[in-house]
């Protein structure tokens, strides 16, 4: 019962001048005060879909033959507005992607600039839902703060890390995982304050680039984002406490949940990667070359 209200209210969800103005914040950290991690440059032209129940939106320093959104306003990008016909579901309207639009009509829109493909195989731009809509979703009203870093970071900073390790990767990094495992491993010991032994292998079929995003994703936490900063670490330690049980116990539950296992790889080795490595971003770049 509950659950449906929820439902019914989230498609009903429309795009407010504060979900641009995070977007336009988000933006503004990754081009400004993470130099340090995007030392290249690049993403300034990458451009941000973000959508609601009626409308996908694009947030573009380029034209486009679109209506242009009449109650939104930006100085930093022109918002283009087209009907979507899509019902997005609670999961879609509290999720981020990145080098494909979810609308076919979008992807037709790129598919027309093809110098903007990364790799060739990615369209510049990354896909989030709005704040507004995750808010509700995931905060129920309260903790704005802890919501609003959690956004930045998980939705526009680590999307744009995605764009930024296709943009820059050595192809053959897909393929290296072994390197990102080694140096996680090497570094386990970074989490002293936890009494848990944990000496087992994670069963790993991780997904590099995603990774990498995550590392982006927790740097600028570590820079920036205090609230969720505590509690990535909490819910870190927490799930140590549970991995390392015992190895059969741990064994048995992923065999059931093997998706999640990219998840605690994020959850604990990324934090080891950069208390290691200083000089993370080039080196994971370099990987493989
Ligand atoms: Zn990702």
């Amino acid at each position: 019962m509950a659950k449906k209200e929820i439902k019914e209210k989230l498609i009903k969800y429309s795009l407010t001048q504060e979900d641009i103005q995070i977007i336009e914040q988000g933006r503004s950290i990754v081009l400004n005060k993470l130099k340090d991690i995007f030392a290249r440059g690049g993403l300034n032209e990458t451009e941000i879909e973000t959508f609601d129940s009626k409308y996908a939106y694009l947030l573009t320093k380029k034209t486009y033959k679109l209506p242009k959104a009449k109650n939104l306003k930006s100085n930093m990008f022109n918002i283009f507005v087209l009907k979507h016909g899509k019902k997005l579901d609670r999961k879609s309207l509290t999720s981020g992607r990145y080098g494909k639009s979810r609308f076919d009509k979008i992807n037709e829109l790129l598919k027309k600039k093809k110098d903007d493909l990364l790799k060739n195989l990615y369209f510049n731009l990354i896909s989030i839902a709005p704040f507004g809509a995750y808010w509700k979703i995931s905060g129920k009203g309260k903790k704005k703060q802890l919501r609003v870093e959690a956004y930045l970071a998980s939705y526009i900073v680590h999307e744009h890390g995605h764009i930024y390790f296709i943009n820059n990767a050595k192809p053959n990094v897909l393929n290296n995982f072994s390197l990102f495992k080694k140096l996680a491993l090497n570094s386990k010991k970074a989490w002293n304050n936890s009494k848990n032994k944990f000496d087992f292998e994670f069963p790993i079929f991780s997904y590099i680039p995603h990774h990498y995003a995550t590392l982006c994703e927790y740097a600028a936490a570590k820079k920036l984002f205090p609230k969720y900063l505590k509690r990535w670490h909490k819910n870190a330690k927490s799930h140590l406490r549970f991995l390392t049980k015992s190895e059969k116990s741990f064994k048995k539950w992923f065999n059931d949940k093997p998706l999640l296992e990219t998840y605690y790889f994020d959850l604990l080795y990324v934090p080891l990667i950069i208390n290691k490595w200083k000089d993370w971003p080039e080196r994971l770049l370099k990987i493989g070359s």
